[in-house]
């Protein structure tokens, strides 16, 4: 990757007509770090936050040893990132053949379910494989209430009384038992993750089971823009927030079992930015090249408020230097009219067609939810040396949370 000091010496040096991504391994390496030092357990990163290979290798420099894996793709990357990786096969609905791959050739031996049909399919491969049970850990997920960002509790985990009833059977198998849930993502609340812990303890104690480890999946919030018109309390520290779930592991008795956590948007939303270009200017809306379709999804369905910043194209004479912050309605590239970002971008009103706007904090779920929609596939991407939030210019802002507080 050719490498920049700032996102705005890229866009000027490039002047790119197709959005320009800015990775930032030095970012990457501290959040990564960040969870590591917080969390007093083994840390899996999800890989389908961001599974891209320089995110991985990077994410292995920094420290990171496990990965929670869903697919067969998803062990091929995380393998060729670290061949020593340990892999959690954490997906509660898996084809047989899958579960089959995970753990002839790849050694898995953690893997997550919530029916006892799938503990059937489970048994089946350890059979016709001869491993042991009790060499495996089946993790029960549990059914959680919360109020994330993206409410992921709907779709899986076994209720209470239903996951008692797998622990005492998975048990009676002779497999390890372990319990798990992943509350959803960008949780800003420690209740959610304190309700789950809360009924880890009452089925640990319901099914009289010796329990193995407790994962407490993902969901950890990562830090996005602010509207400057809203007083909205900044997401808590991730030090604290670990820090507090600590607490209530130990507060529910659940302190001395083994801990896994499966971090994905917290450490790799930093880590990644989008230089897309202003296609027309027309009143308050902007139409760049990027949208919905390409880097931008997960902004859209969590209503995620992107930290941008402008970087004017010096080939365009303005009539005044400073503008007004202005909210602008930004239109996606494809011709689809559900491709408009949910939340405004904050810009200076002197914002013109050809200019070039950075938008930060996309690491997480953008790069593997392109679609090739309309023909449009961005794939350009340069390294960049200064964080988001540090980088300066005349014109550049960014409505972006600083660290303990409000920029
Ligand atoms: C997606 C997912 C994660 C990662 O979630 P983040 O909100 O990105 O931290 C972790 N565990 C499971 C089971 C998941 O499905």
């Amino acid at each position: 990757m050719p490498r920049f000091q700032t996102a705005r010496d890229a866009a000027l040096k490039l002047r790119p007509d197709r959005p320009l991504y800015g990775f930032r391994p030095a970012t990457l390496a501290e959040d990564a770090r960040s969870f590591l030092s917080a969390f007093r357990g083994e840390t899996a990163y999800a890989v389908k936050t961001n599974g891209e290979p320089f995110v991985l290798d990077a994410l292995v420099k920094a420290g990171v040893r496990s990965f929670d894996v869903a697919s067969p793709a998803e062990f091929a990357a995380a393998r060729a990132a670290d061949l020593n990786a340990q892999l959690h096969y954490m997906h509660p609905v898996k084809a047989q053949s899958d579960i089959r791959l995970a753990l002839e050739t790849y050694g898995v031996r953690s893997i997550a379910l919530d029916h006892e049909d799938e503990v059937a399919k489970i048994l089946r491969v350890v059979r016709a494989l001869d491993i042991p049970p009790s060499d495996i850990t089946l993790f029960v997920r549990l059914a959680t209430k919360g109020h994330a960002a993206y409410e992921l509790s709907k779709k899986f985990g076994a209720a209470p009384a239903h996951a008692v009833e797998l622990v005492q059977r998975i048990d009676r198998i002779g497999f390890r038992v372990g319990l798990t849930f992943h509350v959803g993502s960008q949780v800003e609340d420690l209740e959610s993750y304190e309700r789950a812990i809360a009924t880890a303890a009452w089925v640990k104690g319901r099914s009289g089971v010796e329990i193995a480890a407790l994962d407490i999946g993902g969901g950890f919030p990562a830090r996005y823009g602010r509207d400057p018109k809203k007083h909205v309390a900044p997401a808590p520290e991730i030090g604290d927030l670990v820090a507090r779930i600590h607490r209530e592991i130990d507060e529910w008795g659940l302190g001395d079992l083994p801990l896994i956590a499966e971090p994905g948007r917290v450490i790799v939303a930093r880590c990644l930015s989008v230089v897309v270009r202003v296609l027309l200017k027309k009143g308050q809306r902007l139409y760049i090249n990027d949208g919905i379709w390409s880097s931008l999804s997960d902004s859209w369905t969590g209503k995620l408020l992107l930290p941008a910043r402008l970087i004017p194209d010096p080939a365009h004479r303005r009539a005044k230097e400073d503008g007004k912050l202005t909210p602008y309605r930004v239109c996606g590239a494809t011709c689809d009219s559900v491709d408009i970002l949910s939340r405004p971008f904050w810009l200076p009103d002197t914002v013109a067609t050809g200019d070039w706007i950075e938008i930060g904090h996309i690491g997480a779920y953008s790069l593997a939810l392109r679609t090739r929609f309309n023909g449009f596939y961005p794939d350009d991407f340069v390294e960049i040396a200064t964080p988001f939030e540090e980088a300066e210019g005349p014109e550049g802002f960014a409505t972006v949370e600083s660290r303990g507080g409000m920029a």
